[in-house]
């Protein structure tokens, strides 16, 4: 069901029955219903939020739904479905949402790993992953990095001892590097570990991880699945309740729960979820086909990265396992100077942070230092990373254009 060249898929595709009725269910059909209640007379469609810190609990707690807040909200529990359906619509998977990305990902790692485990870790992967190595350190875990393209990260699963879990994120960000999420499962499991997979940047629709074979798909709802750059949100997906288990006990410990305004909001917008990806990607295509133009030529963009583009390293991989590619491009320009004025011109795309959302926005990746000084990611200092959003393709090509022209003008 791969779509060629980052095309939006056809619309009504079928790819499954909503259970029970036997009726097709295409992707935004499933993405427009995902978690809702049955319908009931004179009922919401869509439960609003419930806030609620505690709720009436009489006599003995034992299997109580809802008892206090940091345990579980009905609000959490539609969302928490609706994930599930859309992670895992022929399977049995649960999600659990957190209050954000990394309260999610820390969740996943620190949870199900111990003294004496080994876990690798992408070597080029979200930049605070190398913060969260330092904790599994720590508590005794030692953690190996590969990086995400190419044959490493296999030789170093199949030589791995006490392997626990095996983190993937492909595509990776910022670099848009992919790996074959059915191969590194398959000879991970052969070895007993878990393997996880970061599906933060393809979203739900874009990718399935647990059907490609991974344990858990984890994710930030922050960036695309919630899209409007106004909600911090993460989850952890999983078929196996032992996993499930163990998210929902560390969530409860460390209460990195989400608020359930948030919740609802993320649920709101998954509505929009199929058609925002759609777009997104048809904007992507568009603006890096046109940086691609402007390297042939001008010669001063460089290393334009989009999984979704035919001709792209990571294509015929990406292709194989995604579904669709994302809203993100990655590309060089000369210097720091340059990407600067490049930013700075730009009147559409706008220069902030994140990626995913409505609004296309764009960051000179090599802004972002550790404490220390050392660059968060390993990027040029020309590298940009851009998100596209939801405007017209044409406009975004414009604005990238006009923005080189002047960045080419100097100081
Ligand atoms: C943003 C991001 C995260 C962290 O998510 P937050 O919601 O910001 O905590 C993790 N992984 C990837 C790939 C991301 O892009």
């Amino acid at each position: 069901m791969t779509e060629k060249g980052g095309q939006p898929r056809e619309p009504d595709a079928a790819v499954g029955t909503t259970p029970g009725t036997g009726v097709p269910t295409g992707e935004a059909t499933r993405a427009v219903h995902a978690g809702l209640p049955e319908a009931e007379p004179y009922r919401e469609p869509l439960p609003g939020p419930v806030l609620a810190a505690h709720y009436h609990l009489p006599g003995d707690p034992t299997g109580a739904d809802y008892a206090y807040g940091r345990d579980g909200n009905p609000t959490w529990t539609v969302l928490e479905r609706a994930i599930a359906e859309l992670e895992d619509p022929a399977g049995d998977a649960r999600a659990v949402v957190f209050g954000s990305g990394m309260a999610a990902i820390s969740a996943a790692l620190l949870s199900l790993t111990g003294p004496g485990d080994t876990v690798i870790l992408p070597a080029d992967g979200y930049n605070l992953l190398h913060r969260v190595r330092e904790r599994l350190e720590t508590g005794g875990v030692t953690v190996s990095t590969v990086p995400t393209p190419g044959p490493e990260a296999l030789r170093t699963v199949e030589s791995a001892t006490d392997l626990r879990m095996l983190w993937l994120e492909t595509p990776s960000n910022p670099g848009l590097d992919v790996c074959d999420v059915r191969e590194l499962a398959a000879a991970a499991h052969a070895r007993g570990a878990l393997v996880a997979v970061d599906n933060t940047l393809a979203t739900p629709l874009g990718q399935r991880p647990l059907e490609l074979g991974a344990d858990l798909s984890v994710a930030s709802g922050t960036k695309a699945l919630n899209g409007h750059g106004d909600v911090l949100l993460g989850y952890v997906a999983a078929r196996d309740a032992s996993v499930i288990e163990r998210v929902v006990g560390w969530r409860k410990i460390v209460g990195a729960i989400p608020g359930p305004m948030e919740a609802w909001l993320v649920h709101r917008g998954l509505a929009t979820l199929e058609l925002r990806t759609s777009h997104q990607q048809t904007n992507a295509l568009a603006v890096a086909e046109a940086l691609l133009d402007e390297a042939a030529r001008r010669g001063d963009v460089t290393g334009v990265r989009y999984p979704g583009r035919p001709g792209d390293p990571a294509h015929d991989l990406a292709a194989r396992q995604m579904r669709r590619f994302g809203c993100v491009i990655g590309f060089t320009l000369p210097d720091r100077g340059f990407a600067e004025r490049f930013l700075g011109a730009l009147r559409i795309v706008e220069e902030a942070t994140s990626f995913g959302g409505v609004r296309s926005t764009a960051e000179r990746r090599g802004r972002w230092t550790t404490p220390d000084g050392v660059p968060a990611d390993a990027v040029a200092e020309g590298f940009v990373r851009m998100s596209l959003g939801v405007e017209d393709p044409a406009d975004l090509v414009a604005d990238v254009r006009r923005a080189l022209e002047i960045a080419r003008g100097g100081a």
